[in-house]
């Protein structure tokens, strides 16, 4: 069975708490949606503000392969506001569960379901397509929820949808549900699930089985509390995992990587490393035992082949690493120890891990240089000493002291802030040496507060156009910074003798 995916990233995925998008980004993620594959896309709830109205607008106007949804109240405003942005389909709702009825919407059942029905009918008079959600569904009295669904058939609706807003079905029961609407209807089913206790993906793909041939999703699982079912979650299992039926998509599985990639960088929200299919620990290996598997067979430790979701295979080096991982990792640049100098190799190795740190790349090749007396791999540059001031009226400086082969280079620049003139005088040192500069700066702070964790992402090119990515996490902005440029300096550097090494 084709399963229809309907994709919320714009939506629910906005209403993340502390993220808010520009007219302009929602369209440039409205177009990787698209070509992703995804089969609908709401793409906002227009009747919210002037620049909501405006994103929309932009994404109806951008002629999509995919059906593109405004959200809307069961309120003739906002209908009227999905058909002023352009859109040909509409996603309604009202809630339906007696805590909503009570609290929230302070309506009787008979009230809500008089609201519902003229609301479609409403909207079926200005054009549009409609998919109708009873919010709240699975904590909805499951006679009333059966009967509300046969009224907004008899109103004209074209598709119902089932949501779990609060996470709180079991896999059983959104099951049960979804049987009972599609016996009442006949009606195309969503099921829209969100994952307060984890079972978002494993309750919408209930649904699925149980006959809902559509499910909402955002990438990266994003979306209000603890998030939507995540599309790469679901879309992966569909596709590789077991079931009686044979499940399939639109979506080209192998873009999946970059689009959620491109996605946490806009929002500004990193899927955790654990985080299925797109984490970034989701096909890195440590373990000697882990790594010694992958290399022989995959299979034996990843369940599917990274490349299926555009990514690859890494291997960390660390205190559980073996030596078939170590050398695996030497030989990607080409260096081949004997026995007894990988034994040495991993024996320091070891040693750093047991001290509670883990092993960069630069650092194991930095190792196995000391090891197996390679001079060329021995010119690494080391951060031997570092200042900076910063303040009011006067420009921030830095002062930067780098170990390059045993000698010792000293620099001082300025900047607009302190990291500024760190780099620049990180630069103005390495760029006599190696012709290497900045090409990209990416600062993410991992946890709130004034205490939180950053992390730096920087990109160095040389005047060859050779480049290196390098990435730090640590308190300091500043520091880790440069730690950051210093890495990736390093790796630009001892790529470029590999590659001299080879020619
Ligand atoms: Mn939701």
């Amino acid at each position: 069975m084709k399963v229809r995916i309907f994709d919320t990233t714009l939506r629910d995925g906005e209403q993340t708490p502390g993220v808010a998008l520009s007219p302009e980004q929602k369209l440039a993620i409205a177009i990787k949606l698209d070509e992703l594959g995804v089969d609908a896309i709401e793409a906002g709830f227009p009747v919210i503000s002037g620049g909501e109205m405006q994103a929309v607008r932009g994404i109806s106007k951008a002629g999509l392969k995919a059906d593109v949804y405004g959200l809307a109240r069961t309120d003739q405003r906002d209908i009227d506001a999905v058909v002023d942005a352009g859109l040909a389909n509409i996603h309604t709702f009202i809630a339906t569960s007696d805590i909503h009825m009570q609290y929230k919407l302070k309506m009787g059942r008979e009230q809500v379901m008089e609201r519902a029905v003229e609301s479609i009918d409403y909207a079926k008079s200005r054009g549009l397509s409609v998919e109708f959600s009873a919010e709240d569904a699975t904590r909805t009295d499951r006679e009333f929820l059966t009967q509300i669904f046969k009224a907004a058939k008899s109103a004209g609706v074209d598709r119902l949808d089932i949501p779990d807003t609060v996470g709180y079905s079991t896999p059983q029961y959104i099951a049960e549900i979804t049987r009972d609407a599609i016996k009442a209807t006949g009606l195309p089913i969503s099921v829209h699930c969100h994952n307060d206790f984890g079972l978002a993906v494993a309750n919408a793909i209930s649904g699925i089985q149980a006959g809902a041939q559509c499910a909402h999703v955002t990438i990266n699982g994003i979306g209000e509390r603890a998030g939507n079912a995540s599309l790469e979650e679901l879309v992966m299992a569909l596709t590789c995992l077991k079931f009686n039926e044979k499940f399939e998509t639109n979506i080209k599985t192998e873009r999946i990587y970059s689009v959620s990639q491109y996605i946490s960088n806009v929002v500004g929200i990193k899927p955790q490393p654990n985080k299925a299919i797109v984490g970034a620990n989701a096909f890195a290996h440590e373990s000697g035992i882990h790594t010694h598997g992958v290399l022989s067979n995959p299979l034996t430790y990843e369940p599917i082949s990274p490349e299926l979701v555009g990514r690859s295979t890494s291997f960390q080096v660390g205190k559980h690493a073996g030596a078939h991982g170590v050398f695996a990792m030497l030989t990607e640049y080409e260096i081949a120890p004997d026995k007894k100098q990988l034994q040495q190799i991993l024996e320091k190795v070891k040693g750093i891990g047991d001290s509670g740190k883990s092993v960069t790349e630069v650092e194991l090749l930095s190792i196995a240089g000391e090891v197996m007396k390679l001079e060329a791999l021995e010119s690494i540059v080391k951060l031997t000493g570092f200042s900076v001031s910063t303040g009011m009226g006067n420009m921030p400086y830095a002062f930067v002291k780098l170990n390059i082969s045993e000698k010792d280079y000293t620099a001082t620049d300025y900047g607009v802030g302190p990291v500024d003139a760190s780099i620049k005088a990180v630069q103005q040192i390495t760029g006599t040496i190696g012709n290497v500069k900045l090409k990209d700066y990416k600062l993410n702070s991992i946890a709130g507060g004034p205490d939180a964790n950053c992390e730096v992402t920087i990109k160095v090119e040389d005047a060859q156009g050779n480049t290196a990515e390098a990435r730090s996490v640590g308190k300091d902005i500043v520091i880790t910074s440069v730690y950051a440029m210093v890495d990736g300096i390093n790796k630009l550097m001892l790529k470029k003798i590999i590659k001299a090494k080879r020619a």
